[in-house]
């Protein structure tokens, strides 16, 4: 037996809106397709949340032994400022305004993503396709739902027929929105409209002269809508039907929507058997967006920037801070939250440290089964990470305790707490010891030295201060002189 037979993991499916036993559909292998970012600006909390909460799902997976193909895309083409296929390309403006070639947008901006999930933890996926990698599996299955009768042309353009879907099938199921509400509320089309009807999406848009991301096709030259990269290339790296398909709730609709109603057109069935959204994020109790003045991204956050930060926390906290909450319900930060995750990280560190110094004893007062059994029933109801947390803070009472003399267990009892413990704390929940306020000293010490440096220029030490300034660089931090101070940074 392995542990995935051992254990029933009920996860919550989206669809049903039940919490739903969890079955593979070929074990022990498990497809996961979740949807990554649209590369165009700083990794920010906004993405640190599902791509946490899908590590966790991802960790405790692997860890009850399946095997998972963890697919999650990068978004590169045909994100258009509005869902509603109108505006334009998010990657494309930012290259416009930058004055970079889009792909070195993308490529910035991927880069910046990996090194922030790396930061926190999170495992890199199986397979991580690009949107333009996969254009011509994007027009294919385009074709195949306009042979199918569910799309049309119009001017170079291809659009899904929803009406026409929504005669056979429930557009709006997984979101639960009513298609009469949706036409009733959606503006008036205007004469140049080509859509027949508002609710209807681009699977193919036709590129405009000044559109330089552009492919050919039948149809003409331009780019694939959005929703369609998700539904080709989940077909393409996990087969027609596949386990979980994750995101966050801000993609239920209509991007998910979508996709089912693709995947359904093309090929006649659901391709998703469990859909899990992670909820959203709010700062202080406001959403969070760039007008509202409250856009933290995850460097700020790491490093403490941000007018609305008391002070920087590390990525560890971040982390685990989210980790404390379940990831169905919205998530809110504050400083104080963040103070408090911080000091309950640094609790459940410094137990994993002193149990491994603890000696075996005749005494008792813990039961490592009872402990292990929670552990796992706290995983198994919807990966319930606030349980397990609590469970693992009982834990850490008794191992500081014993540590300080107050209880001990026989060595059999105590190997099996050590072995649950360090199994949930660093290979599930995948948190990791950070060494202390090490970042923060740095920079201290750096700040301190740069200013003697500018009280020795002021005297016109010239040497001792590029002496200050030439070693610093040996060490890969290079210093930029301003009018009025200094900046610098690690390289
Ligand atoms: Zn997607």
């Amino acid at each position: 037996m392995t542990l995935y037979e051992d254990n029933k993991l009920y996860i919550r499916n989206t669809l049903t809106r039940k919490k739903e036993l969890f079955s593979a559909l070929n074990p022990p292998n498990v497809g996961l397709y979740v949807c990554g970012p649209t590369v165009y600006g700083d990794p920010h909390l906004g993405h640190a949340r599902p791509a946490v909460t899908f590590d966790l799902l991802y960790r405790y997976l692997r860890f009850l032994g399946y095997k998972v193909r963890y697919v999650r895309n990068i978004t590169d083409v045909g994100h258009l400022e509005s869902d509603a296929d109108e505006g334009e390309d998010k990657i494309l403006k930012k290259a416009r305004l930058e004055q970079l070639e889009p792909m070195e947008v993308v490529q910035h901006y991927t880069n910046r993503y990996h090194k922030a999930m790396e930061m926190l933890n999170v495992l890199p996926p199986s397979i991580e396709p690009r949107a333009s990698g996969h254009i011509i599996e994007q027009q294919v299955m385009a074709e195949t739902i306009l042979n199918n009768g569910y799309a049309y042309e119009v001017n170079g353009s291809l659009y899904f027929d929803v009406l026409k879907y929504h005669k056979e099938h429930n557009y709006g199921k997984l979101s639960g929105r009513i298609l009469e509400d949706l036409i009733s509320n959606a503006r008036q089309l205007d004469t140049q409209d080509e859509k027949r009807n508002s609710v209807d999406f681009a699977l193919w848009k036709k590129a405009g002269p000044a559109h330089i991301m552009r492919w050919p096709s039948k149809w003409g030259e331009g780019f694939p809508g959005w929703h369609l990269e998700c539904s080709a290339m989940s077909r393409k790296y996990l087969g027609e039907k596949f386990d979980i398909h994750g995101g966050g709730t801000d993609l239920l609709f209509p991007h998910h929507e979508c996709e089912i109603a693709q995947s359904v057109a093309a090929t006649g069935r659901e391709a998703v058997r469990y859909w899990m959204h992670n909820n959203m994020v709010t700062i202080n109790g406001q959403k969070m967006g760039k007008s509202l003045g409250n856009f933290i991204t995850l460097e700020d956050l790491f490093t403490g920037k941000h007018e609305l930060l008391e002070k920087a926390y590390s990525p560890m906290t971040i982390r685990f801070f989210m980790l404390q909450a379940h990831y169905g319900g919205t998530l809110d930060f504050s400083n104080q939250a963040l103070a408090a995750a911080e000091r309950g990280l640094a609790r459940l560190m410094a137990a994993a440290e002193v149990l491994d110094k603890l000696k075996p004893g005749e005494g008792g007062g813990f039961d490592a089964g009872a402990f292990e059994k929670d552990a796992f029933d706290a995983m198994n109801d919807d990966l319930g990470s606030p349980v397990l947390i609590a469970h693992l803070f009982e834990s850490a009472r008794f191992i500081n305790s014993a540590y300080t003399g107050g209880g001990s267990l026989p060595q059999t009892e105590l190997e099996k707490l050590r072995s649950v413990f360090r199994m949930f704390v660093f290979d599930v929940l995948g948190l990791a010891a950070e060494k202390k306020e090490t970042g923060n000293l740095t920079s201290k010490l750096v700040d301190l030295l740069l200013n003697i440096r500018m009280e020795v220029k002021k005297k016109k030490d010239y040497e001792l201060s590029d002496r200050i300034r030439n070693e610093l660089a040996s060490f890969g931090i290079t210093v930029k002189d301003r009018k009025d101070g200094f900046d610098w940074e690690i390289s």
